[in-house]
């Protein structure tokens, strides 16, 4: 299948042979066509699959039809869970639109000062990417005009509600028109998600891509048995010597130990840097932007700031610890093996892990093949677990 059999504009078409898109990905094989037709979607897919290209190619082509309504504010509206998110977005809108140069995008994110964004939004807009706090922000001072709007995007749903926008997303919605067509993407369709599309969305299509095995199968999975930190500390420094390891993204649980682990890498002589939560805007962009261009080789990240990241070409992932949820381990091992590439996720545990390990085998239905590294081995003597139906007793002990 090729992006002709779509009814995309040709100014779209053009966009995507720019960026080198020969074939639509599954999710966007499945959801363009629908959006086009003007249903509401219900989509499950990570990060990695295409879903930004999935909901921005089909709006964008209906935006180039003139608005019938007057006014100068956004017709598509993509709310995202985090800043960085917002940013790529806002990237891939600008790359798919950039023959249609009529559309104007605004990007309003919390952590970055108000007046260059209230200049974008007293103009006109077509598209606009927010993050729910800065928004509501600037709606409680009458900024935003949603007359005109007639998409509604939520992306990363399952992180946003995660995060606690659950109430600020309901009265962003509050203040929209109810005739619009919405789109719900999401790594999971379940718990609160599923209610929360329950109330919004108007006879919603399903899509569901099952991308974790999909794409799991070009990242290799190792379990690495450690004795404890000092031991951890010393498997990282000699994964990131070895040969193909280039451009690694390192997890930790806590923004404390994501900054004391890259002061210790800064100290080894790795080219390493930080990316968390309590970091200025400014600097998590700069921080992005380094790992891009291949100044930065190590990345020490936190789960919350690691949403989004789309580096290309990440060689490794470390779960120097590893996540509490087996959708943040998907997430993060997510990172590498993008867009067809190869990758590598390598994990840290100890036995006490093993009820990690389980739950994660057992959500992705792949085993994480444990491993040594020779004369790094463990002292303490590792059982791996028992691959067996994860049981929810065993979990709670
Ligand atoms: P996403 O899941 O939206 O974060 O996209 C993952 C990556 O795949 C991004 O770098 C996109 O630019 C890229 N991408 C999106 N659609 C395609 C496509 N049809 N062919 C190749 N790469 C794509």
């Amino acid at each position: 299948m090729t992006f002709d059999s779509f009814n995309l504009p040709p100014q779209i078409l053009k966009a995507l042979a720019a960026a080198g898109y020969i074939e639509p990905t599954p999710i966007q094989s499945k959801a363009i066509p629908k959006i086009l037709r003007g249903f509401d979607i219900r989509a499950s897919a990570q990060t990695g699959t295409g879903k930004t290209g999935a909901f921005l190619l089909p709006t964008l082509s209906r935006l180039t039809a003139p608005s019938p309504k007057p006014g100068k504010g956004p017709r598509l509206l993509i709310l995202v869970p985090t800043r960085e998110l917002a940013m790529q977005v806002e990237q891939q809108t600008l790359k798919y639109s950039r023959f249609l140069p009529h559309l104007k995008s605004a990007c309003v994110v919390g952590g970055v000062p108000y007046s260059a964004q209230l200049r974008k939004l007293s103009k006109p807009c077509d598209i606009l990417i927010a993050t729910p706090g800065r928004l509501i922000d600037f709606m409680g001072r009458s900024k935003i005009d949603f007359s005109r709007l007639e998409m509604l995007v939520l992306d990363e749903a399952d992180r946003m509600l995660d995060m606690g926008f659950l109430e600020p997303v309901e009265q962003i919605i509050s203040k929209m028109p109810s005739e619009r067509q919405t789109l719900l993407f999401s790594a999971t369709l379940q718990g609160s998600v599923k209610t929360l599309s329950e109330k919004l969305l108007n006879n919603p299509m399903d899509i569901v891509i099952h991308q974790e095995k999909a794409n799991h199968e070009q990242i290799s999975q190792t379990l690495y048995y450690t004795d404890g930190l000092e031991h951890k500390n010393r498997l990282l420094d000699h994964i990131l010597k070895m040969e193909g390891v280039d451009r690694i993204i390192v997890f930790t649980s806590t923004k404390r130990h994501a900054d004391e682990l890259t002061d210790d890498l800064l100290a080894k002589g790795h080219r390493a840097a930080v990316l968390h939560g309590d970091m200025r805007q400014r600097q998590r962009t700069r921080t992005l932007a380094q790992m891009k261009q291949g100044e930065i080789k190590v990345l020490v990240a936190t789960d919350v700031a690691s949403r989004g990241i789309d580096v290309e070409a990440i060689s490794h992932v470390i779960n120097f610890d590893l996540p509490r949820s087996p959708e943040d381990y998907v997430h993060r091992i997510g990172r590498t093996g993008r867009a067809g590439a190869k990758g590598s996720a390598l994990s840290f545990a100890s036995n006490r892990d093993n009820f990690l390990v389980k739950k994660i085998e057992s959500y992705t239905g792949q085993k994480i093949s444990p491993s040594v590294i020779e004369g790094l081995s463990p002292k303490k003597k590792f059982n791996a677990p028992q691959r067996k139906r994860f049981s929810r007793s065993r979990e709670r002990r």
